[in-house]
């Protein structure tokens, strides 16, 4: 059956269709994990023996393989020793660094001794740039750490305000941070953003950026940018200690059975191996090792990740070109052209978001629950949808667009008639 939007295509008609389309979130398409096939055909012949012969099949090595955390050395731009190579999930990462933040508290001054827990020391908070990624936020949310949302913008949050509070709010111990194709609203940090966060003085004195590089690799057009080196930038700050970077392959070759790394000062990589230790005896090696063996290297990686372009690029115009058609005269409706990352924003007037992923859904088309970008669910202005393109096929897409598209035309109808 061709799935080419019928002509004329309107909210009943879209209905009818009832497409069972889902735009919730952001998977790789199985063509896109296909493209890492040779790790299953392959995984015999990646065998069990690490470059110096170490047996993968068995304990030990806390910080991961030593060929992991150099591939992590080489991708992050962050010495090997500084970066450990652990499981699956950079997520999974995050959560246990907040985790072990709040029951052990994190390495403070020169001396690297421990602040006292964070949940010790009354009600503490993150900033959260908001639109951001709602698993960051159900984190602080399930671990009780209150959550102060900060506006985004296109080269990252608004440091005025960040810096403002920051400096006044000793309860303020965190802050997420997405610097490249931010999820989801693409925002790149500009150079002088990534200074400021770098170097901006804290009421808290153990405070932490929470740097997840999701989407370093993930490029949508020939550009590929790269933001500043957080790292560096904060020890020559003088706070060398504030940075956890996070990353992972889990969009480049496995979701979620990839290779998950996290990177900071040496304080910080001491204070995770004591924190871990008691967790596990050692990640699972043998997955590191044939994601050494695949991956190799950033040029590589490079070639891999082309490959994935040509997969969403496309689908990723499709919502372009649909949205302009349909939505480009539409008062007070937005978007963004995202450069990179896995999703679109689209903003329309104040209090149509909720509305329009209620139709939608009625006409069999899944999509992010409006408010799921913003702490605690709640978009202050209703106004904000995140659009996941790169799960369904190139022709779903288009039509969910379209699906989209005619939703929110019919919120507009309606409140347009209401006012007349
Ligand atoms: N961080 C961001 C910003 C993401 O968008 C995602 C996946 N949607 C993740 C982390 C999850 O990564 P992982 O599979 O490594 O846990």
């Amino acid at each position: 059956m061709s799935m080419s939007p019928p002509d004329a295509l309107n909210y009943e008609r879209f209905q009818q269709l009832q497409m069972r389309l889902d735009m919730s979130r952001g998977k790789p398409a199985p063509e896109q994990l296909d493209l890492s096939r040779a790790l299953l055909d392959d995984a015999a012949a990646a065998g069990f023996r690490a470059r110096d012969g170490f047996d993968c099949r068995n304990y030990g090595l806390l910080l991961g393989l030593p060929e992991a955390r150099e591939l992590g050395g080489e991708l992050l731009g962050v010495p090997p020793a500084q970066v450990v190579a652990a499981g699956n999930s950079s997520l999974e990462l995050m959560h246990d660094a907040l985790a072990f933040a709040l029951l052990h508290g994190v390495p403070q001054g020169e001396s690297g001794e421990r602040s006292a827990p964070w949940r010790a020391q009354g009600d503490i908070a993150f900033l959260c740039p908001a639109p951001g990624y709602d698993r960051h936020f159900a984190i602080c949310e399930a671990l009780g750490v209150r959550m102060i949302a900060v506006p985004m913008r296109a080269d990252g949050p608004d440091m005025d305000v960040v810096e403002a509070l920051v400096r006044e709010d000793a309860s303020i111990k965190g802050m997420w941070c997405m610097p490249l194709y931010s999820n989801p609203t693409g925002a790149i940090y500009a150079d002088d953003v990534v200074r400021r966060l770098a170097s901006m003085p804290a009421a808290a004195p153990d405070f932490r950026l929470f740097w997840d590089d999701a989407y370093r690799f993930h490029h949508l057009t020939d550009t590929a940018h790269a933001t500043l080196d957080v790292i560096a930038a904060s020890a020559a700050a003088g706070q060398a200690d504030r940075v956890l970077m996070f990353a992972s392959l889990s969009k480049v070759t496995i979701a979620g059975g990839a290779l998950a790394w996290f990177a900071a000062s040496p304080r910080n990589v001491a204070w995770w191996q004591r924190c871990t230790s008691v967790r596990t005896i050692g990640p699972d090696k043998l997955n590191q090792l044939r994601h050494v063996r695949y991956v190799r290297d950033r040029a590589t990686l490079d070639a891999l990740m082309a490959r994935h372009r040509a997969l969403l690029a496309p689908k990723f115009a499709a919502v372009d070109e649909v949205f302009r058609r349909r939505l480009g005269q539409a008062s007070g409706v937005r978007w963004n052209e995202p450069e990179g990352g896995y999703f679109i924003s689209l903003y329309g007037p104040d209090g149509t978001a909720r509305r329009t992923v209620e139709l939608a859904g009625e006409a069999g088309l899944v999509l992010t629950p409006a408010g799921a970008a913003f702490p605690y669910g709640v978009d202050p202005l209703d106004s904000h949808l995140r659009i996941a393109p790169s799960f369904p096929s190139l022709d779903e897409v288009r039509l969910a667009a379209e699906g989209i598209a005619v939703s929110l035309l019919r919120v507009l109808e309606t409140d347009q008639a209401l006012a007349t």
